[in-house]
């Protein structure tokens, strides 16, 4: 079905599926993103999937789940931790103009590439920081101070968790975005949520729209403050990951 469909008219259907209206500036905003990540994908290495229907469906309608799926508030703070070439925290701002957005990312040629494409986008309010979660994860302007923090292919759940929830306030949530099959995982993590002062809220099962592709939004609500101990050394989460 997807095939007979432009990639405009993917964004505007798909994302009519998650229940999200686009107007066409979001949908033109959508090809000049994908026009940039095709560009730059030739120099660097963004992403594996380079066909412009799946760009369309399994980066940016796949982003765009969560807004489907729980109540992300005006103008909320958003940290997306290791976003790569932007996933999930552009398409959220696309679609979201009204969100704080701030992106993460360890590779330097990443973060040259986002801010490229927040400057030809011409966004505001979203910022890229070049660093690794462990180490801004103690800094006062990031610690605590966020929303919502979000994650998509990052790491596994124990990990992922001690990079996330310290930038996350007391009462704010983190979201992880998985594939199928995500009981392990989320089990293996449960002392580390709690320790870091969080709580399983709810694990929401979701298809991805057009392929049905099934995906998983884990979803974590901060209860207590985060030791200060936490997140460990840059490294330490992913050789000896909390459990
Ligand atoms: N979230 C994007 C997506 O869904 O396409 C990117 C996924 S990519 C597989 C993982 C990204 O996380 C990489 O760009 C990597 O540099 C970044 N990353 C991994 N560990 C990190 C850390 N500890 N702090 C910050 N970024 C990290």
């Amino acid at each position: 079905m997807s095939k007979n469909l432009t990639f405009a008219e993917l964004i505007k259907q798909g994302g009519q599926e998650l229940n999200l209206n686009l107007d066409k500036k979001a949908v033109l905003l959508f090809e000049t993103y994908k026009d940039l990540l095709l560009e730059w994908n030739q120099k660097i290495n963004l992403t594996s999937i380079t066909d412009v229907n799946e760009i369309a469906i399994k980066h940016f309608l796949d982003s765009l789940i969560i807004l489907g799926e729980i109540e992300v508030k005006v103008q909320c703070r958003v940290v997306d931790i290791g976003t790569g070439a932007g996933f999930p925290g552009i398409p959220l701002k696309i679609a979201r103009p009204d969100l704080n957005v701030v992106l993460v990312d360890s590779l330097q040629k990443r973060v040259a590439f986002l801010r490229e494409v927040i400057d030809k986008l011409q966004l505001k309010n979203i910022e890229v920081y070049h660093g690794r979660a462990e180490e801004l994860g103690h800094y006062p302007e990031f610690r605590e101070s966020f929303d919502l923090a979000v994650a998509r292919a990052v790491a596994k759940m124990p990990v992922l968790v001690e990079y996330n929830l310290p930038f996350v306030r007391v009462g704010g949530q983190f979201v992880a975005f998985k594939g199928p099959e995500t009981d392990e995982e989320v089990k293996l993590a449960a002392n580390a949520v709690f320790e870091l002062g969080a709580e399983l809220e709810e694990a929401k099962e979701t298809y991805l729209p057009f392929i049905r592709d099934r995906r998983s939004l884990i979803i974590y609500r901060k209860t207590k403050h985060t030791p200060p101990k936490y997140p460990r050394k840059p490294g330490l989460p992913e050789k000896k990951p909390l459990g």
